[in-house]
């Protein structure tokens, strides 16, 4: 994989990146317009990308449906969209360089295994190491990790101020190619962000400790990290993040102006009472005009 060339500083290129597992709902539109206003505030570049990875959690029509939704929200990508479940060579590719640095092991471990042994951290089960040094004999690979280890990883994010890390005892090695044969997460958005020469991301502060997992990736694949802002999540009554689990409503083109303001007020951009007789295009250029993100300082997440 190639460097990323190099951008002046003036060159700002955001992106909203959802995974089709449903239709948008208020917390997606959330991180959608705090990052499409962001990035417009900076003259920026706004692309939409299809993360359609994870194939048994993506819903059939649901990309379609997100994409129609953010065209009646006037959210429209500047480039034309990447879909990850076509970049699957682009991730085998990052793979190889990782392999070649023996970043990454071999790991035989099942879900069950890995949960009795381990220890539980922030982000579920900690990787024991067990196959660190090798496979036991008679045992299969299932899954590739990448090795941590103990350096705090360190970054400030625009709203959340400094984060440190430690992956090893805090995360543990993580998988970048799962026992289904499908690439992790992780490891696509950091291969993705490169490659569409991300300069900012703005999402959601539920991915805020994936963050140092992809700086290591970004690290070992010679990647620039870009500047990130964590934006509070939508949470229920319970104070669970609004989801498809969590049975958020979809979010659809029905009122669609009532429904940019309040997922402008949510972002606390105090939209002034005479845009409810405007256009979609005329609040997104308020918004624009008026993106005040240090109001969201320190916030990781709201009610609605
Ligand atoms: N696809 C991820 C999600 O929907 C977001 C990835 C990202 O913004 O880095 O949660």
């Amino acid at each position: 994989m190639k460097k990323r060339r190099f951008l002046p500083d003036a060159v700002y290129r955001g992106r909203f990146a959802p995974s089709p597992t449903g239709p948008l709902h208020f917390g997606s539109l959330v991180a959608a317009l705090g990052s499409y206003l962001d990035a417009k505030h900076h003259n920026g570049i706004w692309l939409v990308r299809m993360e359609d990875l994870d194939t048994p959690r993506c819903v059939p029509g649901a990309a379609d449906d997100i994409l129609r939704t953010l065209e009646v929200f006037g959210l429209h990508s500047d480039e034309p969209l990447i879909y990850q479940s076509r970049r699957t060579s682009a991730y085998e590719e990052a793979l190889h360089i990782l392999q070649a640095q023996s970043a990454v092991y071999p790991c035989c471990c099942t879900r069950r295994e890995i949960a009795d042994s381990a220890l539980h951290g922030i982000e579920g089960p900690i990787y024991p190491g067990t196959c660190r040094n090798g496979i036991p004999a008679g045992r299969e690979r299932r899954a590739w990790r990448v090795a941590t280890n103990n350096p705090a990883i360190e970054f400030d994010d625009i709203l959340q101020g400094r984060i440190s890390q430690r992956l090893e005892s805090e995360i543990g090695d993580f998988v970048v190619k799962r026992a289904d044969g499908l690439f992790a997460y992780q490891l696509a958005v950091v291969v993705d962000d490169a490659f569409q020469n991300i300069t900012h991301i703005v999402r959601g502060a539920d991915l805020l400790y994936s963050t140092p997992r992809q700086i290591h990736l970004q690290r070992l694949l010679g990647l620039t990290t870009p500047t990130y802002m964590h934006l509070p999540i939508a949470v229920n009554a319970q104070g669970e993040k609004l989801s498809k689990q969590t049975l958020a409503p979809a979010i659809t083109g029905d009122d669609a102006l009532t429904t940019l303001i309040a997922a402008l007020t949510f972002l606390r951009q105090q939209p002034p009472g005479d845009l409810r007789g405007a256009t979609i295009e005329q609040v997104l250029q308020w918004g624009t005009a008026n993106w005040q993100p240090e109001r969201l300082k320190n916030f990781r997440q709201f009610p609605v």
